[in-house]
């Protein structure tokens, strides 16, 4: 029993897993207001070096111009110095990362050393309801309003409420589109969720199909309560954490 009350005691990683159209983006939110820990995006932290124009940032800058990805000894460090911060004492939320099964292999031996557990959240989707989603998008080239066929249409069918503007289809939105975003999705993340599954980390799949995103918040947080209770009787994640991250 003592090692499970030890892990339960630890601060807690939540890996988001979810493909374009599926919602991440407000889960995540959701995760940050209910839990009280941070979001880590990668791709914001890679941003924001180069916006600073760290060192990082520079050598970030050469490789995409030249057309090289930013390797993942070098994401993993950014993920480490983040992680480290006295703000991830309880734990964070994972956004962008991992992104290969190299990154996932280094991110659990930098979880295992710190002594946090892992909690690797797979939001699934069915393909052809996003897509469907994304058809019924429209936008005013003018003022920039967006609209929904199904969840917000205009009040006359292809016109703007606002300014009677003929309403377009964002290149983004387009089926063509979408369908090569879902599949390069699809490529880059089963090798790591199929990682995840075999090393036995807690992964769970989430239903995110249909439902409004408060239900399936709701989902999440049942499965992270459940989870984690397993393995102690309070709330283990409104615990204060020993800090065992921050250095
Ligand atoms: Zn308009």
């Amino acid at each position: 029993m003592a090692d499970a009350e030890l892990k339960a005691s630890l601060p807690i990683a939540v890996i988001m897993f979810g493909s374009p159209g599926s919602g991440k983006g407000t889960q995540s939110k959701y995760l940050v207001a209910w839990l009280g820990i941070p979001q880590i995006s990668t791709g914001d932290m890679l941003r924001d070096h180069i916006r600073r124009g760290t060192e990082i940032g520079q050598s970030i800058r050469a490789l995409m111009r030249s057309g090289t990805l930013v390797p993942d000894e070098l994401v993993n460090k950014l993920v480490e110095d983040r992680i480290t911060q006295p703000d991830c004492g309880r734990g964070f939320i994972l956004d962008g990362y991992p992104r290969t099964t190299a990154q996932a292999k280094e991110m659990m031996r930098l979880l295992a050393r710190a002594g946090a557990g892992e909690v690797v959240i797979h939001l699934v989707v069915d393909y052809n309801i996003i897509i469907s989603r994304m058809n019924g998008r429209r936008v005013c080239p003018k003022c920039g309003t967006l609209y929904n066929a199904v969840s917000r249409p205009p009040k006359t069918e292809g016109i703007c409420d606002l300014d009677g503007e003929a309403l377009v289809i964002r290149e983004d939105d387009r089926e063509e589109v979408v369908r090569e975003r879902l599949t390069q999705y699809d490529a880059q993340t089963w090798p790591v969720i199929e990682y995840f599954r075999n090393s036995g980390a807690r992964l769970f799949d989430v239903d995110a199909s249909k439902d409004r995103p408060e239900v399936v918040f709701g989902r999440i947080q049942k499965l992270l309560e459940g989870g984690l209770s397993a393995t102690r009787k309070d709330d283990p994640l409104r615990t204060p954490g020993e800090g065992a991250l921050a250095q």
